[in-house]
């Protein structure tokens, strides 16, 4: 007997997730934020920590945790939340909610490569619908044909999109809702980057949106804490999908802890907002590169040879993300996070090299 004899097919073809090694390089390939929290700070949460019964099982429910993040983000007690191991295992929960036989997930392409994985492995059908070749925006009329033709119980648009870094304008996104038959999930990972309020406030007009957001690309990447946003009637049946205390004590802990110190992580986001444009505009200036606006902690740019411009920042020690051959639109294509200055500047070190500028 060997795995293939009883591993589903959609696993077998499937590779595991990647992840770079990246031990020695600086780490500007996976959107974290490079400021770790202040020594005080991390003091007291090391205190607060100690102080958790780590021989019982997480509180279920993690109430305390959610009431801080309600005040912490604003959120009306018209809806409820869902909480999950980072948003990845909320991407998992959805999918595996609405995997009826023959359903179908809609999303753009390129996007977060999740959404197609988790979707295939859920035995849903997923449909890719490319964004605009030039610009990477909303193809409103073949996205708005796709959901008449395919009727999705399931549409994920990440705004911020990762990894192209634009945002979808407002009224694009709010017409594909309300075309929807199923539930549209506003991915909102990057949504601290952008300076905009984001979709919550449409929670009132929509009982098939949900809102995923993520403490990840803020500055908390390692405690692995997402969030969903929801009408009530969704957040319950989802809620049945979701493993028991599938968010652990610590975090709970520490992420409840954190709520009431955000002003530390919103200073930490305006520094890369700043650096953000920085760079960009230094990008800008090398010829035959090609910038791509960004309202993400991320900047997405093009370059003649992607491949060769990738290993010699990783032979220099910087480690970006090479999205080349991950989807045609993305051709020549490379994601840089957004580091300290000190990092910024070795990038743009390397790439100034690499390019023979300066
Ligand atoms: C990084 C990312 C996530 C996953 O975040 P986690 O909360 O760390 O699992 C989800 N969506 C998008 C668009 C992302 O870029």
């Amino acid at each position: 007997m060997t795995p293939s004899q009883i591993v589903r097919s959609e696993i077998l073809k499937t590779p595991a997730y990647h992840v770079p090694d990246a031990a020695g390089l600086v780490k500007l390939d996976a959107m974290e934020n490079p400021y770790r929290l202040p020594p005080e700070l991390a003091n007291a949460l090391a205190y607060h920590l100690a102080r958790i019964g780590i021989n019982r099982y997480p509180s279920p429910s993690a109430d305390e945790l959610k009431t801080a993040l309600r005040q912490a983000f604003g959120v009306s007690q018209c809806f409820d939340l869902l909480l999950g191991n980072g948003s990845d295992e909320l991407i998992q929960i959805v999918a595996q909610t609405v995997a009826r036989p023959c359903a179908t997930v809609l999303a753009v392409e390129p996007s977060f490569t999740l959404y197609r994985t988790i979707s295939q492995l859920s035995n849903l059908r997923y449909i890719g619908i490319p964004l605009l070749a030039s610009s990477y925006e909303l193809d409103d009329a073949s996205f708005l044909s796709a959901i008449a033709e395919h009727q999705p119980a399931l549409v994920f648009l990440a705004s911020p999109n990762n990894p192209t870094g634009n945002m979808f304008p407002l009224a694009s996104v709010v017409r594909i809702i309300s075309a929807t038959p199923g539930l549209v999930v506003v991915d909102e990972a990057y949504l601290a980057y952008s300076g905009e309020a984001g979709l919550i406030d449409k929670l009132n007009s929509f009982d098939n949106l949900i809102i995923m957001r993520t403490l990840s690309k803020i500055g908390l990447a390692g405690l692995r804490l997402g969030y969903l946003i929801g009408h009530p009637c969704w957040i319950a049946e989802l809620n049945k999908t979701r493993l028991p205390y599938n968010v652990n004590s610590l975090t709970q802990a520490a992420a409840t802890f954190l709520c009431s110190h955000l002003t530390v992580l919103h200073r930490q986001t305006s520094l890369i907002i700043a650096e953000r444009h920085r760079v960009a505009c230094r990008l800008s200036s090398f010829s035959g590169v090609v910038v791509y606006p960004s309202k993400a902690n991320f900047i997405f740019f093009k370059v003649e040879n992607a491949r060769t411009c990738f290993e010699h920042l990783a032979a220099n020690g910087v480690l970006i993300k090479c999205l080349h051959s991950a989807h045609h639109l993305l051709e020549n294509g490379l994601r840089v996070t957004i580091g300290t200055p000190d990092e910024n500047n070795l990038f743009l070190d390397c790439l100034a090299s690499f390019l023979g500028q300066r």
